[in-house]
């Protein structure tokens, strides 16, 4: 018996960084919009004969970046879910397949944990869990990939409000340099001093409604962006390749490094998309 979902990845159109908590956690206002592309596929068995849990993993990235069982949140999500509703953990075997850049701001291990605690209820309709109180527990961003629908998150993250209006496609390009940035590490380096204030999420919302990518590009935000440019110049570089190309406006996601670039529209996207591969430049180049 095995069950599979794909995993979705996302970006932060925008980040805004309100404050820091006494226990190290930092209140936000961002805006988290799903990409269908690049995802991870999480699959699910059951062998009731089965002594152990299992874990497979299967990754071009290099096995070290993933970390395999019992830390992996694929791991952490199936062992939470199962104490909580009483059964044992052993006879189920996750496999993941990794695709989503690892440690790149782009929510995959995030993801994959909803994935699992999605497929798990499928498998036990009746356990009385509360997945997103554990989705909380395994991660802030988790929450939002149990229903991963274009949502503004406040709080740590985990407070949702869904948006209807919003395009379901963007003229964006996706850059994820082959380096990982951990979380912790770009969120010690947060400074109010450098917080985007004079871009606000009201103005950027109001923008993408209307499709205007023009005007929507000019409100991207993300307050850990500048700590992550400035210890890593290649981000500079990245964006300048961008914008040779026409791009409005280039922006990190999340904790970086991956860098998106959004266009004016969807065939100014793809043409430079063309010119950028023509390049031959060495960066994984994504065009959700
Ligand atoms: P976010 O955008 O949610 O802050 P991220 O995209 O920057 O997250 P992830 O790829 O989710 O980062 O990985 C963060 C860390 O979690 C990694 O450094 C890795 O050690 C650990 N991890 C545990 N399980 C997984 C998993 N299934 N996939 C990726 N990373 C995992």
């Amino acid at each position: 018996q095995i069950q599979k979902m794909r995993t979705p990845s996302k970006i932060n159109l925008f980040l805004r960084v309100a404050g820091r908590r006494s226990n190290g956690y930092h209140e936000l206002e961002t805006l988290f919009y799903p990409l269908s592309e690049p995802a991870d596929e999480v699959s699910l068995g059951f062998d009731p004969a089965q002594t152990e849990t299992k874990f497979i993993l299967e990754s071009e990235q290099g096995a070290c970046a993933v970390p395999a069982t019992p830390d992996n949140l694929c791991i952490r999500a199936l062992n939470m879910f199962c104490s909580a509703a009483s059964l044992p953990a052993t006879p189920h075997t996750v496999t993941l397949k990794k695709n989503i850049p690892v440690a790149a701001g782009m929510g995959g291990g995030s993801s994959d944990a909803a994935a699992v605690l999605r497929l798990l209820k499928n498998l036990y309709p009746d356990a009385a869990v509360d997945l997103p109180v554990i989705a909380k527990k395994l991660g802030a961003d988790v929450p939002f990939f149990l229903h991963p629908v274009p949502s503004v998150a406040t709080g740590i993250g985990e407070k949702l409000t869904v948006l209807e209006d919003l395009p379901e496609r963007l003229p964006i390009l996706i850059a994820a340099p082959q380096f990982p940035i951990s979380a912790k590490w770009a969120y010690q380096h947060w400074d109010r001093r450098w917080n985007q204030e004079n871009l606000t999420l009201a103005e950027l919302l109001c923008a993408l409604r209307k499709c205007d990518f023009e005007k929507a590009a000019a409100f991207l935000r993300n307050d850990l962006e500048y700590a992550a440019r400035k210890k890593f110049p290649l981000l500079d570089m990245i964006a300048d390749e961008f914008k040779k190309t026409g791009a409005c406006r280039v922006m990190m996601t999340g904790s970086g490094p991956t860098l998106f670039a959004m266009y004016g529209s969807f065939s100014l996207r793809d043409a430079a998309a063309g010119k950028l591969e023509a390049a031959g430049l060495h960066l994984k180049l994504i065009k959700p």
